[in-house]
This record gives structure tokens, C-alpha cells and sequence, in this order.
């Protein structure tokens, strides 16, 4: 089968690989659309320690089931041949105290197809048959490749908690921080202020409803705060994860509000941990996303609650490289790329 085989920082070349082999209780699933991440752009600039090379990257897909072992037979009747399916890729060990609870993206054992394990970057990738969900009548494809992010936006708005009639703000509108943005507007938020270096993609969140700072002609924690009557909002999140959007996040927070760390752009960097003290703002990781978020995501695409539609581009596998370069080159009112197998 061809595979887009990540060779060397900045090398990604289709090459013929044999297909996966189908181990006990898993499913192969021919991949029509499998999008590109913003984790596995710093993967494919070799600033990911998750990722090693040669890989197969890709973790956010949908295809159709191409065939299953005789295990995912029995465990997952209701997947046959040709079935519609997306997949969830954190694959968890399923007994320990964080799977049990429902926190399988915490389980110290996970590992995430197109990390660990061969990706979605080819023409069939093999996951264990719990991981994999039917696509919701309806539903395309390429609207069903979307959930596994949608469903990051998912778990950031559930650890925002109760944010209805509030203010909340969005760091950072890529992916992740526009469907977080939409996560928030589901849960009732009142305004949701957006700040991104990028005029194409604060006119993505505008048309998401967001009130947009463009951090390039003020500062942009004292716009937020200006907006709030001094106040500063109840929660906000940083989808980026630079050390000056990080602090960003802070200084725009009220007293005792919340602070959602999920852009991991640099692994460390410097907080202003006086004033997290002094105003008791609470700090917390956003990762990933549990099974039940991963549901929600489905059930949302479904109902056209949430999306990218406008700014979803479908490109060949085989152009994949190019992609990779263009959206780390960051030009564009593109929001999603998704990546088609030739058939
Ligand atoms: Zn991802
Ligand atoms: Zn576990």
C-alpha cells in the first residue's frame, strides 16, 4: 500500500510499505480522509520528543472497515465490511484506574496511532475494534474525519465547567482553539473574545461569533480586561502554548477564575506565578479527550452544531509534504487539511 512515511525533520515521502497486519481483535480500516494536526506539524519539524522517525503519522481519520480479526468480530457485532467508521486513537490499556474511571487519555500505558503505533497517513491502518465508531447516518466521510479534533474542543469546554452568562477568551484560533471556541458558545458563553497573530484566522473566528483582538495592534490581556470593565474573564485558554501567550491567558483572567493550558507549542517556559498566587487563578492541562467526549464530538458533527466546513481543504496523500510545509509556513484561511489516499 502507499504510506506518506516521515523520514527526517522536514522529509515526508509516499513510499510503498506492506499493509498492516491485523492482530488479534482489531480492524483494518481503509482510510478515505485523515487530517493533518498541529502536534504533528512540531512532529514533522522534529520538536516532538512523541514522535521518532521513520513514521506513518496520522491519528484523526475516517474510512470504511476493510476487514476484521475474528475477536472484533465477536467484540463489535455491529461493524461489518464497508462500514462508514472514524476511530478514537488514544488507545488505553482498559485496566487500569484511570481507564475504569473514564479517563482512558490519562492511562499511563495510552498510545496514540500515528505516534506509537502506524498512522492514518496511508491507504489502511489497523485499531483495536473498541476504539472504533460507526459513523452517525448521514454523515460523510470527511465531516466524519473531523470528530477527533472536535472532540479536543469537547474536553476543553467541559473543564471550562460552568461558564453560562460569562466571558470567557480563546488564544489562538487554529483547529483546536476555534473548536474550543465553539465548545464555549455551546455551553452558553456569553462573549467569547479570540486573539490570534493571523488576520485570515481571526476572520475564521469572527465568523464563529467570536469579538476578535488582534494582538498585533494592542495588548491584548488590557483589550480583554477593557472589555470586561476592568474584570477580565472567568476562563481562558491558551491554544497556542508559547511562553507570551501563555501569560497572555493570565493577566486577561479574572481573580479566582481559570486558565486552560492545551497549545503545547513549548514544553516549558516561564509563568507569572506571583500573580496566579496573589489573584488564586487555578491552572489546569486540557489533553486530548476522554471516550464520552469523543461521543459528543460524533453526536455535534451530526447535528451541525460544530465544524470547520468553510475551511477544510482535501488534498492526494501524495501532496502531503507540501501540506506539511505550507501550514508551518501558516499562510492561508485553511483550518483543517485532510488527505486523501488514492484509490
Ligand atoms: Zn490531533
Ligand atoms: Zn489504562
Amino acid at each position: 500500500m502507499q504510506s506518506l512515511v516521515w523520514e527526517a525533520p522536514r522529509v515526508m515521502a509516499l513510499r510503498e510499505t506492506p499493509p498492516p497486519a491485523l492482530a488479534p481483535g482489531e480492524v483494518l480500516v481503509q482510510v478515505a480522509y485523515a487530517g493533518i494536526c498541529g502536534s504533528e506539524l512540531s512532529g514533522y519539524l522534529g520538536k516532538n520528543a512523541l514522535r521518532v522517525p521513520p513514521l506513518v503519522m496520522g491519528h484523526e481519520f475516517a474510512g470504511t472497515v476493510a476487514a476484521l480479526s475474528p475477536e472484533a468480530q465477536d467484540q463489535t457485532p455491529h461493524l461489518r465490511p464497508g462500514q462508514a467508521v472514524t476511530a478514537n486513537p488514544l488507545v488505553s490499556c482498559g485496566a487500569c484506574s484511570y481507564c475504569l474511571s473514564g479517563r482512558q487519555h490519562l492511562c499511563p500505558r495510552r498510545q496514540l496511532i500515528g505516534a506509537h503505533r502506524p498512522g492514518a497517513y496511508a491507504e489502511y491502518v489497523a485499531i483495536p475494534a473498541g476504539q472504533v465508531s460507526a459513523l452517525p447516518d448521514g454523515m460523510s466521510l470527511a465531516v466524519g474525519a473531523l470528530a477527533e479534533p472536535v472532540a479536543c474542543g469537547v474536553r476543553i469546554g467541559e473543564l471550562a465547567g460552568d461558564v453560562a452568562g460569562e466571558d470567557v477568551l480563546v488564544i489562538g484560533a487554529g483547529p483546536i482553539g476555534l473548536l474550543a471556541l465553539q465548545a464555549l458558545r455551546l455551553r452558553g458563553a456569553r462573549r467569547v473574545f479570540a486573539v490570534d497573530l493571523s488576520p485570515e484566522r481571526l476572520a475564521m473566528a469572527a465568523s464563529l461569533g467570536a469579538e476578535v483582538i488582534d494582538p498585533r495592534s494592542q495588548d491584548a490581556a488590557a483589550a480583554v480586561r477593557t472589555a470586561t470593565a476592568g474584570e477580565g474573564v472567568v476562563v481562558a485558554v491558551d491554544a497556542v502554548g508559547a511562553t507570551a501567550t501563555r501569560g497572555q491567558a493570565v493577566a486577561a483572567t479574572r481573580a479566582g477564575g481559570a486558565v486552560i493550558l492545551s497549545g503545547l507549542h513549548e514544553e516549558s517556559g516561564v509563568l507569572p506565578v506571583a500573580d496566579i498566587i496573589r489573584r488564586e487563578i487555578t491552572l489546569r492541562g486540557s489533553f486530548g479527550y476522554t471516550p464520552a467526549n469523543f461521543a459528543t464530538a460524533l453526536a455535534w458533527l451530526a447535528e451541525g452544531s460544530a465544524g470547520l466546513a468553510p475551511w477544510v481543504v482535501e488534498a492526494p496523500l501524495a501532496e502531503g509534504g507540501a501540506w506539511f510545509e505550507s501550514l508551518v509556513a501558516g499562510k492561508g484561511a485553511v483550518a483543517k487539511v485532510l488527505l486523501r489516499p488514492a484509490r
